[in-house]
């Protein structure tokens, strides 16, 4: 049995007037803010998709959704992870996990971990219980600490028999 390991990391500009998505669940910011960026900038699934595509050793998610194409513009990120997912079984990989921790100092995001989990798993095609999704604040340090933005690191582990 082969196993690869791959980690992505991503960050979004808070900005008003967008949407807050995460993990395909649009959520409230209590200062009104969302995620910047041509498509609809789920930070977390770009972080998912990034791990997933180091394991496989091709490259990351701007190869293969490119930021100038039309075609991404407001892309559903789910809709994307799709896409991934084909690529892994395309090269006979199957995922055993994958785990996320999102950097955001707001808003809360514990009572909306489960349904990201769940979103994340159904589109990948595997249980709930291989993708992991954790929250923490950055303790006011730093971009994510401002609330200038929201980062993600993430792992993926898949194996090949
Ligand atoms: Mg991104």
């Amino acid at each position: 049995m082969q196993l690869r390991i791959g980690n992505g990391y991503d960050i979004h500009r808070l900005v008003p007037g967008r949407p807050l998505i995460l993990g395909g669940q649009t959520l409230e910011h209590p200062a009104g803010l969302g995620l910047d960026g041509h498509s609809d900038a789920d930070v977390l699934v770009h972080a998912v998709m990034d791990a997933l595509l180091g394991a496989l050793s091709m490259g990351d998610i701007g190869r293969w959704f490119p930021p100038e194409d039309p075609r991404w513009k407001g892309a559903d990120s789910l809709v994307l992870l799709e896409e991934v997912m084909a690529l892994v079984s395309t090269e006979g990989w199957t995922v055993v996990n994958v785990d996320a921790v999102v950097v955001a100092e707001r808003p809360r995001l514990r009572p909306h971990i489960e349904a990201m989990r769940a979103a994340i798993a159904t589109r990948m095609g595997v249980a709930p219980d291989q993708v992991g999704v954790k929250a923490t604040t950055n303790e006011r340090l730093g971009p994510t600490g401002r609330e200038e933005g929201i980062a993600v690191h993430a792992v993926a582990l898949l194996q090949r028999d």
